[in-house]
């Protein structure tokens, strides 16, 4: 499958964690927490849409600063997912400036936190000094935070020490496959088309509606969407990537993890220390690599990507990627048994 999700860590596997995900051809990006941000390029941090943003813990929360700096000027609107609390968070950052002289500013931040069976929503706009402005509730079904026609986030809260940590669930509700030589057999020219004619074939329902193709001789044809569906595409499950970080190692969340990652393309997880400082681990409300590993197996994911790691591994950066790929790749027993520590 061509991927749609192309994420990296923004601070590698020790530094602050940042999950920065780039989507195919749209020229925009999510990013799943907020630490330290300034590696990315200003073009890079332009990009970015939604900011799902797990907990309010300093290391998650501190480059929050360098988006805003980024972002005033901009007609945008951008989003901040987050678990309850994240508006007072947000407002708190923002009152710690002095915001006359931006009444002509556009950007508006839009603050919504994940709620059962609805979360709050407060709006803090430029043109207003950025006061909170609460809007109506935000319903969330099964965890449903944001949902476009490319793609959607659901949220599940992990317990971090008696406070919620949000785990994200990126997923593409549907891939559409282009096929290239069927492309260049019926002579349409490749373009901008295509991204539109995927978001309408995973609208569905709407196969009659002519569609308008340029052709590499020039001029358009306008055949039916199902018949050009049929010409060029076929369509499969979508993509899904998952971020998980700051999780207690307890059963309850455990058996969230591995629900929220199933059949993952990818799991972004905390491995914070080795396997071996589990109770240092129970004790700091943090996951070791080798259950890192072990969920994503017992997740049927497709390829884990570990970080958060503790500073006490610098020395030997390798051992918690290392213990963690160990414990994926283990052949047997998946779903028998509770990984060590449930
Ligand atoms: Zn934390
Ligand atoms: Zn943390």
């Amino acid at each position: 499958m061509r991927s749609v999700f192309y994420p990296h860590l923004v601070n590698g596997p020790f530094g602050d964690p940042a999950l920065y995900v780039r989507l195919a051809y749209r020229g925009e990006a999510l990013l799943f927490d907020c630490g330290e941000l300034t590696p990315l390029t200003t073009r890079e941090l332009l990009k970015i849409r939604t900011v799902c943003i797990s907990h309010a813990h300093i290391d998650h929360l501190v480059g929050f600063d360098t988006l805003l700096r980024a972002f005033l000027y901009q007609d945008i609107c951008l989003l901040v997912c987050g678990p309850p609390g994240m508006a007072e968070r947000v407002a708190g950052r923002l009152a710690g400036y002095t915001w006359n002289l931006i009444e002509g500013y556009p950007l508006v931040l839009t603050v919504r936190e994940w709620g059962d069976p609805a979360g709050r929503q407060v709006s803090f706009r430029a043109a207003n000094a950025f006061r909170p402005e609460e809007g109506p509730p935000h319903p969330c079904p099964d965890g449903l935070l944001l949902e476009t026609p490319a793609y959607r986030v659901r949220g599940v809260p992990l317990d971090h020490g008696g406070i919620p940590s949000l785990a994200f669930a990126l997923e593409e509700p549907l891939h559409v496959a282009i096929h290239k030589d069927a492309l260049e057999r019926c002579g349409y020219r490749p373009g901008p088309w295509l991204t539109r004619f995927k978001d309408r074939v995973r609208e569905g329902n709407r196969g009659e509606m002519p569609f308008t193709v340029p052709l590499e001789s020039g001029g358009e044809i306008h055949p039916p969407l199902a018949v050009l569906t049929r010409q060029i595409a076929h369509t499969e499950r979508g993509m899904k990537v998952c971020y998980v970080t700051d999780a207690a190692p307890v059963a309850e969340n455990l058996q969230k993890i591995v629900a929220l990652a199933a059949d993952a393309h990818l799991l972004a997880i905390e491995a914070v220390f080795e396997h071996a400082e589990l109770e240092r681990a129970r004790l700091r409300n943090h996951l070791t690599a080798r259950l890192a590993g072990t969920l994503a197996r017992r997740a049927r994911a497709a390829r884990v990507l570990v970080f958060h790691h503790s500073p006490r591994y610098l020395d030997c950066p390798e051992k918690l990627a290392d213990e963690a790929r160990e414990a994926f790749e283990l052949k047997g027993g998946e779903g028998k048994t509770a990984p060590d520590g449930a």
